[in-house]
C-alpha cells in the first residue's frame, strides 16, 4: 500500500510518500518570504504554497523511486490552519486524485503530529509507544495533553484557553527583538543563560488545562519595568532571558502532564509539534523517564515541525480501517483532534 501526502496548514509546502508504514520519501519547501514580516502573511503564505506544490510532490515521488500510477491514495491536510494554505494543499490533492482515479483520505494535523510517531524508516530502529499513551502536543497554534486510545480515537484532557506554547516563545522573542520564529531562537540562546535568572509568573489552572497569556505578560513588564534603568536591558541579559523563559515555559508543561500521568497512571508519554523540537523540554522529558520510570517518546527533529510524513502516516492508518473521503469535503481552519 503506497500512500501520498501532502501537507499545506501554514507556512511549509511538503509531500511525502510511505509504503506500508515505511516512508519512502519527505520534502519540505519553507517559505522564506515571511521573515521580514515577523510572522506568517496568510496571503504570501497561500501563494508561496501555489509555487511550490507541484515541484514537491515531484519530487517526494522521485525520491521514493515511485511513479504517480504506483499510488493506492492521496492523503492531504483538512484543517486545522491557514484557509488559504488549505486550500492550495486541499485542492491540489483533490484534482490528483480524480485525475488517477485514487481515493481520497482527509488528515487532521494535529492528529498527524501525534501519529508522527509511527513513522518508520527504513534501517531504522521502531519502537513506537503503546497504546493508551500521552502526548503533549506543543506547537504553535497548540498546547495539548492528548489521551490516544488508538490510532483513531483521542481524546484531548486538557488544553491551552489562550495562548499556545509556540506562541508564547514566538511573541517573547519578539519583544526581545529575535527574528521570526522565536522559538528556535530562544533554544539556541538559552544555552549560554542562567534558567534561574528570572523569575516570571506561572499560571494557576484548575485540571490539565495550561495559559501562557500571563507570562507573556509578565515577561513584558519585566523588560519594561529594567528598561527604565538600563537601556541595553535586553542586549545585556539575552541569553539569560532566554534561558528564563524557556525553563518556565518547560515548568509550566510538565506540572501538568506529570499530573495527567499520575492521575490516569499511563507511563508511556510522548512530545509532538514544533516545540518538541526544544532541547530543553527533550532533555526535560528524558529527565522525567528516568525519574518517573516513563517510557518517553522524542520525535525526530524532522517530524517535530509542520511535515507531510505524518499526515502519510496518518493517511495510511486511515486507508487501513477504510476512512475515506468525498471530492467535496471542504478545509477546515479551526478545530479540534480527529
Ligand atoms: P499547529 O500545528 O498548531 O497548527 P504550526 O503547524 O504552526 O501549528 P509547528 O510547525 O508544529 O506549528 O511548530 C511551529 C512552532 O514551533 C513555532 O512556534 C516555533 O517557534 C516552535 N519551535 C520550533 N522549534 C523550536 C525550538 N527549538 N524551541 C522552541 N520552539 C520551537
Ligand atoms: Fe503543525
Amino acid at each position: 500500500t503506497i500512500i501520498l501526502g501532502i501537507e499545506s496548514s501554514c507556512d511549509d509546502t511538503s509531500a511525502a510518500v510511505i509504503a506500508d508504514g515505511i516512508l519512502l520519501s519527505n520534502v519540505i519547501a519553507n517559505q522564506d518570504v515571511h521573515k521580514a514580516y515577523g510572522g506568517v502573511v496568510p496571503e504570501l503564505a497561500s501563494r508561496a504554497h501555489q509555487q511550490n506544490i507541484i515541484p514537491v510532490v515531484y519530487e517526494a515521488l522521485e525520491r521514493a523511486g515511485i511513479t504517480s500510477d504506483q499510488l493506492n491514495a492521496v492523503a492531504f491536510t483538512r484543517g486545522p490552519g491557514l484557509m488559504g494554505s488549505l486550500l492550495v494543499g486541499t485542492s491540489f490533492a483533490k484534482g490528483l486524485a480524480l485525475s488517477l482515479n485514487l481515493p481520497l483520505i482527509d488528515v487532521n494535523h494535529l492528529q498527524g503530529h501525534v501519529l508522527a510517531h509511527f513513522i518508520q524508516e527504513k534501517d531504522h530502529d521502531f519502537a513506537p509507544p503503546a497504546f493508551p499513551f500521552l502526548c503533549l502536543l506543543v506547537s504553535g497554534g497548540n498546547s495539548q495533553i492528548v489521551l490516544v486510545k488508538s490510532y483513531y480515537d483521542m481524546e484531548i484532557i486538557g488544553q491551552t484557553i489562550d495562548d499556545a506554547a509556540g506562541e508564547a516563545f514566538d511573541k517573547c522573542a519578539k519583544v526581545m527583538g529575535l527574528p521570526y520564529p522565536g522559538g528556535p531562537v530562544v533554544d539556541r540562546l538559552a544555552k549560554e543563560g542562567a534558567p534561574d535568572a528570572f523569575v516570571f509568573s506561572k499560571p494557576q489552572i484548575k485540571g490539565y488545562d495550561y495559559s501562557f497569556s500571563g507570562l507573556k505578560t509578565s515577561f513584558l513588564y519585566t523588560i519594561r519595568d529594567h528598561l527604565k534603568e538600563d537601556p541595553f536591558f535586553i542586549q545585556r541579559h539575552t541569553n539569560d532571558l532566554c534561558a528564563s523563559l524557556q525553563n518556565t515555559i518547560i515548568e509550566i508543561l510538565m506540572e501538568k502532564l506529570r499530573k495527567a500521568a499520575f492521575d490516569l497512571n499511563i507511563r508511556d508519554v510522548a512530545v509532538a509539534g514544533g516545540v518538541s523540537a526544544n532541547s530543553g523540554l527533550r532533555k526535560a522529558f528524558v529527565e522525567h523517564g528516568e525519574k518517573y520510570h516513563w517510557n518517553v517518546f522524542i520525535p525526530k527533529f524532522a517530524f517535530t515541525t509542520d511535515n507531510a510524513a505524518m499526515i502519510a502516516i496518518t493517511g495510511y492508518y486511515k486507508y487501513l480501517n477504510k476512512q475515506f473521503c468525498d471530492i467535496d469535503l471542504p478545509p477546515f481552519s479551526k478545530t479540534t483532534i480527529a
